[in-house]
């Protein structure tokens, strides 16, 4: 009966020691794991945000010229007449960039955040007029986007 509870005892003691290093493997590669895919979804949504905002920009906001080209409607009949009421279009609204996320809403999937899949954090979107723009991840380490161009691929 002695030798019986002290095996127990002994049982406890190494299976509690088996699941710590297996706990002690496996967690810091779930973590690394994470981390990597938030890493690669972030970056996928701030390209993802950069598109809209290149959309944003050539069609000034108005999401119904996103369909140029593909649905031919029946108001242009000859292609001047085309040219004029874009030309006319481009005098009432000039390209901008925008940093206001309900602008970009239209052009991006429906199931999309503004923020890094981390931490929930909102990235940080700068916009000067027609010039520049630049979304960044509040985790550094996952870069940022500047005028289409990642950060990550230099
Ligand atoms: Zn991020």
């Amino acid at each position: 009966m002695n030798r019986r509870s002290g095996i127990s005892l002994l049982d406890v003691v190494i299976l509690i020691l088996i699941v710590g290093i297996i706990a002690a493997i496996l967690i810091p590669k779930t973590r690394l794991q994470k981390a990597e895919q938030s890493l690669v979804k972030c970056r996928a949504q701030m390209m993802a945000i950069s598109d809209a905002m290149l959309k944003f920009y050539t069609t000034r906001g108005d999401t119904s010229l996103l369909n140029i080209g593909e649905t031919g409607e029946s108001e242009d009949t000859t292609a001047g007449a085309e040219a004029e009421t874009t030309s006319t279009k481009e005098e009432l609204k000039p390209h901008l960039f925008t940093d206001d996320t309900t602008l970009l809403r239209p052009y991006l999937p429906e199931e999309y955040s503004f923020t890094c899949p981390l931490d929930g954090d909102p990235y940080v979107i700068i916009v000067r007029d027609s010039i520049f723009y630049s979304i960044s991840c509040p985790n550094g380490e996952h870069g940022q986007v500047i005028k289409g161009q990642a950060t990550w691929n230099e």
